[in-house]
């Protein structure tokens, strides 16, 4: 792979009409080394959130050695690079063969559920391979309600008196039992953290069982950027946010159990950008290389302002407007489809024009895994860059309002 200082570097170098990812291994690592420090409990990357070759391999390599997985094919490319890991597979509902595969094959022994079928579909499974169910943690997830970017509680966990029900069945079992919940992404508050672990005491003190351990899920934010017309938010500080989700979990009386946290955004974010290119101008919109059915969904759903920073094209002479104003543009994707428009603009200097360049920074996360071939557009090429996103100058969304024409 190609290896450049900055991402100006790369764009002016290669010229391209491709989106081009920019992966920081250094980032990576230390992104991960960050979370894992200042969370006393088992880090497992949440390898939705990225599970490219790359990632999973500077993680292993970084001492990453826990994934939470969710079916087959995660399963499978962690084992490729990280062969001696743990895989818990908190996927809730999960195919027959998929739980057989995870015990018998990957010998997997942390598994999430919500429901007693599931219970039925894995002790079938367990009884049939001969397996200890003492061997075997399971995690009751259960609801919670909340604010994140993501609300993913709708589809998964139990209510608080269900979860009461699963536990105490699993445990009379003779298996492990675990208490896991996932708040959504890119969680601000700890207040959702709150709610969710004074849901877990609940349960934990109804059901009168051994409680092996909690897993607090992911959720935890990256930094994005803001619009430079309002009070920008600051930054979210990950350690501070852990230790105080840590703390709570310790006032809800689980200083005792083994802790386990799934994070992925937090940890992948940063560690990509992405270059892409402006087709066309057409007034105060953009139509660029990349769109919401390739590295740029989780941003429309999520509503979430992009960094972006202007790599102007060198060989432009001609251009209009004023570069120190900071304006909104509208950013149309690349397919064919209307709905292919982000739900936030890109805040630019107002003289950047067809030809020109744009890095997107902190689009590591649920970018590149879910991009989609629709209309044949599909985003493959990487290069390395050595200097973070946030030291190559400032990104004009994320930019101090001083620098505002009006
Ligand atoms: C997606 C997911 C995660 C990771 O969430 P982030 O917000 O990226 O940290 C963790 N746990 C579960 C169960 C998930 O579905």
């Amino acid at each position: 792979m190609d290896r450049f200082d900055t991402a100006r570097d790369a764009a002016f170098a290669l010229r391209p009409d491709e989106p081009v990812y920019c992966f920081r291994p250094e980032v990576l690592v230390a992104d991960a080394n960050q979370f894992r420090q200042a969370f006393p409990g088992k880090t497992a990357y949440a390898v939705k959130t990225n599970g490219e070759r790359l990632v999973l391999e500077v993680l292993a390599k970084a001492g990453m050695n826990c994934f939470d997985v969710a079916s087959p094919a995660e399963f499978a490319a962690v084992r490729a690079v990280a062969p001696k890991a743990e895989l818990l597979y908190m996927h809730p509902v999960k195919a027959q063969s998929d739980i057989r595969l995870a015990l018998e094959t990957y010998r997997i022994r942390s598994l999430a559920l919500d429901h007693e079928d599931e219970v039925a579909k894995i002790l079938k499974i367990v009884r049939g391979l001969d397996l200890d169910p003492e061997e075997i943690t399971l995690f009751v997830r259960i609801a919670v309600r909340g604010h994140a970017a993501y609300e993913l509680s709708k589809k998964f966990g139990a209510t608080p008196a269900h979860a009461v029900e699963l536990v105490r069945r699993i445990a009379h079992i003779g298996f492990k039992v675990g208490l896991c919940f996932h708040v959504g992404s890119q969680v601000e508050d700890t207040d959702t953290y709150e709610r969710a672990l004074a849901s877990a005491a609940w349960v934990r003190a109804r059901a009168g069982v051994e409680i092996a351990a909690l897993d607090i899920g992911g959720g935890f934010p990256a930094a994005y950027g803001a619009d430079p017309r309002r009070a920008q938010p600051p930054a979210p500080d990950t350690t501070a946010l852990i230790e105080e989700v840590v703390h709570e979990a310790k006032e809800w009386g689980f200083a005792d159990l083994s802790l386990v946290a799934e994070p992925g955004r937090v940890i992948v974010a940063r560690s990509f950008s992405l270059i892409v290119r402006v087709l066309l101008r057409k007034g105060r919109r953009l139509y660029i290389n990349d769109g919401i059915w390739a590295s740029l969904s989780d941003s429309w759903t999520g509503r979430i302002t992009l960094p972006a920073r202007l790599l102007p094209d060198p060989a432009r002479r001609r251009r209009t407007g004023d570069k120190s104003k900071i304006v909104p543009f509208k950013v149309c994707g690349a397919t064919c489809d209307s709905v292919d428009i982000l739900s936030r603009p890109f805040f630019l200097p107002e003289t950047v024009d067809t030809g020109d360049w744009i890095e997107i920074g902190n689009i590591g996360a649920y970018s590149l895994s879910l991009r989609t071939r629709f209309n044949g557009f599909y985003p493959d090429t990487f290069v390395e860059v050595a200097t973070i996103f946030e030291a190559a100058g400032p990104a004009e969304s994320s930019a101090a309002l001083e620098t505002m024409a009006d």
